[in-house]
């Protein structure tokens, strides 16, 4: 009996498997029409100063609007779009996009536009033997300055794809600013970043929030502030949802920060309201939080 429920379950089982390689490949087909039919949606978190909170950019978080499944997040739709290679054309509608919005909102708000709007970059994007010059091409035909564009790849896509240091160096040679995502997740040691030509290391949510958060967070959080001054690094805190976690980043020596705290991933115009308010109360608090003037 027991023998004949196996084969049973080993029935079900290939099955199962069977629909979920359908599932993947009919999602794998909408995904590939998705810019085409408008339905990919950018969202913007803003990168703020601390204490005070203030926005200095913005990161753009690509969504998928999905006729059947609504709003997806990209942990359902980007693995799948970097193990077909579509990441590449969902990269490049990105970064249009993100150039765009960037250069509106430069001739509209003047100095309240961000600074520096942050995009994503996957690992199959950077060995795109193409890439560089698709970029090259995109600052040049919007005028954007590259200054103003800052491109974030994790340790795990710079120590997979081919190449990845020699195109972060042609990328750094054309202006842009380079990013480490994610920064202690990863496999890699710091010395990754001597090899790197970075300008910000934006420091994982787990330390500051999340999973290891607590006293080993703030070892870690305390100990890379030191190295990225001695390295003349800028460091983001990531993931930063509570006014107590900003006083405490900002006492650490953190001066940028990004979470939930001072905002979601939110539209463009919902930024732009942001952006051009007065005062928030996340202001506010943090600066109260943080004790000083
Ligand atoms: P990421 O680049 O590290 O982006 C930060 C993620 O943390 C975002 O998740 C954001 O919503 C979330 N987050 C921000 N503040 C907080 C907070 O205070 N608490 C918590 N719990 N989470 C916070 P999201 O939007 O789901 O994106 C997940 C990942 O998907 C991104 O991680 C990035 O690796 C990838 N991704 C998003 N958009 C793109 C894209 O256009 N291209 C590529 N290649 N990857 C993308
Ligand atoms: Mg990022
Ligand atoms: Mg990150
Ligand atoms: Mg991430």
């Amino acid at each position: 009996a027991a023998k004949h429920a196996g084969g049973d379950d080993r029935h079900w089982f290939d099955a199962a498997m069977d629909r979920a390689a359908d599932d993947d490949a009919r999602l794998a087909a909408e995904l590939r029409r998705a810019p085409a039919e408008g339905q990919l949606v950018a969202l913007y978190q803003p990168i703020v100063t601390l204490p005070g909170g203030a926005p200095t950019g913005a990161e753009v978080l690509l969504r998928w609007q999905h006729p059947e499944h609504g709003l997806l997040a990209p942990d359902t739709f980007i693995p799948l779009a970097e193990s077909n290679g579509f990441i590449v054309e969902l990269g490049d509608w990105v970064l249009r996009e993100a150039v765009r919005q960037s250069m509106e909102w430069r001739d509209r708000l003047g100095d309240r536009a961000p600074e520096r709007i942050s995009v994503n970059v996957s690992a199959r994007q950077l060995s795109d033997p193409h890439f560089v010059d698709r970029v090259a091409g995109l600052l040049l035909e919007s005028g954007l300055p590259p200054h103003r564009l800052m491109l974030e790849v994790t340790e795990t896509a710079v120590l997979s794809a081919g190449a990845a240091i020699a195109q972060l160096h042609k990328l750094k040679a054309l202006g842009l600013r380079i990013a480490l995502d994610d920064f202690g997740t990863g496999h890699s040691s710091l010395s990754l970043l001597l090899d790197c030509p970075v300008d910000v290391l934006k420091v994982d949510k787990s330390f500051v929030s999340g999973t290891t958060a607590g006293r080993a967070g703030a070892i870690i959080v305390r100990n890379l502030i030191g190295f990225t001054q001695d390295f003349g690094i800028e460091a983001v805190a990531e993931g930063v949802e509570t006014t107590g976690q900003a006083a405490q980043l900002y006492e650490a020596g953190y001066r940028f920060a990004q979470g939930y705290l001072f905002g979601r991933p939110m539209s463009a115009p919902a930024l732009e309201e942001l952006l051009t308010a007065p005062a928030e109360p996340g202001y506010r608090a943090v600066h109260a939080g943080a004790g000083r003037g």
